[in-house]
This record gives C-alpha cells, sequence and structure tokens, in this order.
C-alpha cells in the first residue's frame, strides 16, 4: 500500500530532473520508493547531498553520502542541438520527460532551453550525435531565437535565493512531466480504440464473408439438387437409345 503523502513530500524534495539515474522511471516512483523503503535516500546524484540532507531532515534518519553508483553531483546543463546537422529523425523528442524539445518529423528540432531539465536522455537515441549538454550561458544565441529562457544560474552566494529558484525549475517540471503523462495515455487509450475499431471491422467482415460463402454453397448444393432431380425425371437420351433400338426391331420383321 502506497503512502501517498509520504510520497508527496519526498517527490517536493526530489529535483524533478526525471534523468532515471536513480533507477526508477522518475522522481515520484523513486520518492514512493522511498516512502515504501525500498530504496536509499541517497540514489538521486541531480539532488546532490543538499537533497539528501532535505530527506533525511524529512524522514529522520542519518543522512548517507550520495551513491556515486547512480552517478556524480554536476552543475545543471541543458541541451543543445545542432540545428544544421539535425534529420529531424524525432527520436528526441520521444524521450524528453517534459517535452522541451520542438520540431516536426524531417524538420529542424531545438531545445526550449528554460524548460529543459540537463536529463541527458535525448542524447542516446539521436542517431547523427547531434545533441550536446552545454552550461546555460555556452548556448548559441541563434538556438535561444523565440525561445523563453526561464533558468537561471543560481547564485551561490545565497542558499536562500537559490533554493526558491530550484524549487520553481522543480515544480515546473514537474508539472510538464505530469502533462506529458496524461498525453502519452490519451495517445494510448486513442491507440487501444482505434485498434479496438478495426478488430471489430474485421470481425464483422470476416462474419459476413462466411456468412455469404454459406450462403453460395447452399445455394449450389440446390442448384444440383435440381439438376439431379430433372435428369431422374426426364433421361433424355436413354429414351433416344430406347427408341432407336425399337425402329430397328420393326424394320428387321
Ligand atoms: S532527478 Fe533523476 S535521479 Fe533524481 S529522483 Fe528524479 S529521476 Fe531520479
Ligand atoms: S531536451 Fe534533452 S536534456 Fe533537456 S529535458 Fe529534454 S531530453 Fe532532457
Ligand atoms: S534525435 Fe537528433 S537528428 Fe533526430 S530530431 Fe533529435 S536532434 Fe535531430
Amino acid at each position: 500500500m502506497k503512502d501517498i503523502s509520504l510520497a508527496e513530500e519526498i517527490d517536493a524534495i526530489l529535483p524533478q530532473t526525471q534523468c532515471r539515474q536513480c533507477g526508477f522511471s522518475g522522481c515520484r516512483p523513486y520518492a514512493e520508493a522511498i516512502a515504501e523503503e525500498r530504496a536509499q535516500i541517497n540514489q538521486c546524484p541531480p539532488g546532490g547531498e543538499d537533497g539528501i540532507h532535505q530527506l533525511a531532515r524529512l524522514l529522520g534518519v542519518e543522512p548517507l553520502p550520495l551513491n556515486t553508483a547512480h552517478g556524480v553531483f554536476k552543475p545543471k546543463e541543458v541541451a543543445l542541438i545542432d540545428e544544421q546537422a539535425c534529420i529531424g529523425c524525432t527520436l528526441c523528442i520521444q524521450v524528453c520527460p517534459v517535452d522541451a524539445i520542438v520540431g516536426a518529423a524531417r524538420q529542424m528540432h531545438t531545445v526550449i532551453s528554460g524548460e529543459c531539465t540537463g536529463c541527458s536522455l535525448c542524447l542516446e537515441p539521436c542517431p547523427v550525435d547531434c545533441i550536446q549538454m552545454v552550461l546555460p550561458k555556452e548556448r548559441s544565441s541563434s538556438a535561444e531565437i523565440g525561445v523563453h529562457v526561464a533558468w537561471t544560474e543560481p547564485d551561490h552566494q545565497d542558499y536562500a535565493v537559490e533554493k526558491v529558484e530550484k524549487k520553481k525549475a522543480a515544480d515546473r517540471a514537474r508539472a510538464r512531466y505530469q502533462l506529458r503523462l496524461q498525453r502519452l495515455e490519451r495517445e494510448k487509450q486513442g491507440r487501444e480504440e482505434r485498434l479496438a475499431k478495426r478488430t471489430e471491422a474485421t470481425v464483422t467482415m470476416a462474419r459476413l464473408s462466411s456468412a455469404a460463402s454459406l450462403k453460395k454453397v447452399t445455394i449450389q448444393a440446390a442448384l444440383e439438387r435440381a439438376r439431379g432431380a430433372k435428369a431422374q425425371a426426364s433421361p433424355g437420351i436413354s429414351k433416344k437409345e430406347d427408341w432407336s433400338d425399337r425402329t430397328s426391331d420393326i424394320s428387321s420383321r
């Protein structure tokens, strides 16, 4: 049984990068695993030591050092697509957990840097390796055209400001992640409904076709029976042969 409220409190601490480094499919599943004591509190590299301490305080346990088997803490980066090299295959869009990539099939793709969580999940599927992770300030101006850049590098001198910024970014990422999950669920339901309709249509066609075949076979059998009955009632060729036999008998007398 899931402890929803505790999972929510834990999820509120997690950075919402949705990178899966913790070994779960997103921050929320990891939060649920911690709440159910199926996972340790030190498996989230983007949350770093600060995140571990916040989790430890919430759960009333001792903090643990970050388990580096899951990765190491590093400054937040954002994805940058080399738009000249992009072939528009859409593979990156399909894996982005917060829908931060825009583009259409066979058209150039670009990252909405303000929405990018820095999860790096788009790097692996790109067939032409035209995505790289960069510090936000390294982004080229051409990639920023028409794009609202919400993410600002936190001021490390002011922990409170940094925390507020991180919280805002995490809340936004969580909302976009949830919207994406809802969209995927709607698309899945749509696919299932279309498949069910197609299956129903195929079954109906098969039934109609089998009924038509049965009708054809029945008519064919009836016709054959009718022909057989007619042949028995008027055996034409036998009669003719019989008549010619009789004629030859008479002439021979
Ligand atoms: S940020 Fe990544 S590692 Fe941390 S909880 Fe979320 S998905 Fe897991
Ligand atoms: S653009 Fe790439 S790095 Fe950024 S959130 Fe999407 S998948 Fe992650
Ligand atoms: S995966 Fe790479 S090539 Fe394909 S659309 Fe994304 S950036 Fe372009």
